[in-house]
């Protein structure tokens, strides 16, 4: 069991990139560890914004947080999956404080120091490039490497007859969106729903809101294909935020009133506003948006007060991931969850087209395809 694996990993090494790939070595799994094959992993904001360091996780390290693979190896006490099992990998968390025990581990109390310390609790790391260790435990993954290690608990095992390598965004930007409306949220059916920002998160929330039975659905962009791409998925409005005032829109089409409920996913503290003014008395706002630490947003007190409105952030979609991923991959196969609709697969080459493409928005989810060294 103490044989390490040789990979081939994309390390960040500075500020502001890029993805470097490099051969490496994995260790073997330790008792509680899971060494996973990786077959695909989704590219995700939070790879960029940790790549540029807006979150200042320490480097060199290898990120990927979206991954989809086979389990290879198994550490002694592991029970829950065996060799050959399909997996999607998700956030990490400790599953013992009182907020993982009620059913919040994406509010768990050592969620950043498990999911963005750089490394295991111990300081330790697995991955090393010439017998130099190299950060890693990116949400308990760091899954832009031709082979992971996670741990029994953020490993979800998933059914063989859907795509494997289309299956690794349901780890993270698939879930936060679709979470946001079922989980936390709870959109119920009839009322209205508009997403501020339609990249991967908010179409994600879209599709959602559809599945909940909402009848007014809004979405708000600034880019004509997204608009498009959101009527296709489920969205009964769409209006360009750079060329219409969103929030006059969004109260024409509600007789005035306003929505039920808003998510804000793009991080622009002015787009937050609107989302909050967008809203009918006692709606609520889902913030999911990661703009820079330290970024501040404005809005009239009595606003929010008189019409007794909520405004809420969201993490990971409040989900228990051995949940609720298996529910979403049940809703894609039955064809109620079309996420496929939002990938497009680059190789593991082509990793920084990949981001670039996604910075622009020409691609709504990269997923990048994991190549073996050769
Ligand atoms: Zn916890
Ligand atoms: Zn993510």
């Amino acid at each position: 069991m103490s044989e390490q694996a040789q990979a081939r990993a994309a390390v960040v090494w500075k500020k502001g990139g890029p993805f470097q790939l490099e051969d490496v070595t994995v260790e073997a799994p330790r008792a509680d560890e899971v060494l996973v094959r990786m077959v695909a992993t989704g590219m995700c904001h939070t790879d960029m914004i940790v790549r540029d360091q807006f979150y200042p996780l320490p480097l060199p390290i290898v990120l990927g947080h979206e991954g989809a693979g086979v389990v290879e190896r198994v550490g002694d006490r592991v029970t829950k999956v065996a060799p050959g099992d399909h997996v999607v990998m998700a956030f990490t968390f400790c599953g013992k404080c009182d907020l993982c025990q009620s059913g919040h581990p994406a509010y768990c109390r050592e969620f950043y120091a498990r999911n963005m310390g750089g490394g295991r609790m111990d300081g330790s790391t697995a991955i090393q490039k010439e017998g130099k260790p190299l950060h890693d435990h990116f949400f308990g993954q760091s899954s832009f490497s031709t082979f992971a290690i996670a741990t029994e608990r953020n490993i979800v095992k998933v059914r063989k007859d859907v795509p494997l390598e289309l299956l690794g965004p349901l780890g993270c930007g698939i879930s936060t969106g679709a979470g946001a409306v079922l989980n936390s949220l709870g959109v119920k059916a009839g009322r209205s729903f508009a997403a501020f920002g339609s990249g991967a998160v908010g179409l994600s929330a879209i599709m959602a809101a559809r599945l909940a039975g909402a009848t007014t659905i809004i979405a708000v962009d600034t880019k004509p294909n997204r608009l498009q791409m959101a009527q296709e998925l489920g969205a009964t409005h769409a209006v360009n935020g750079q060329t219409e005032d969103a929030v006059e829109f969004i109260k024409r089409v509600t007789g005035g009133r306003g929505v039920d409920y808003t998510l804000e996913s793009t991080g622009n503290p002015k787009v937050l506003r609107q989302a909050i003014d967008s809203l009918d008395i006692l709606g609520t706002c889902g913030v999911v948006g990661a703009p820079p630490v330290g970024t501040e947003a404005s809005f009239d007190v009595n606003d929010l007060m008189i019409p007794g409105r909520s405004v809420r952030g969201i993490v990971e979609g409040d989900s228990v991931p051995d949940i609720f991923i298996p529910q979403l991959i049940d809703l894609y196969a039955q064809g109620r969850f079309p996420f496929d609709k939002l990938v497009r697969f680059y190789p593991m080459e082509q990793i920084n087209q990949a981001a670039k493409d996604s910075e622009k928005g020409d691609t709504l989810k990269p997923i990048i395809r994991m190549t073996r060294p050769t």
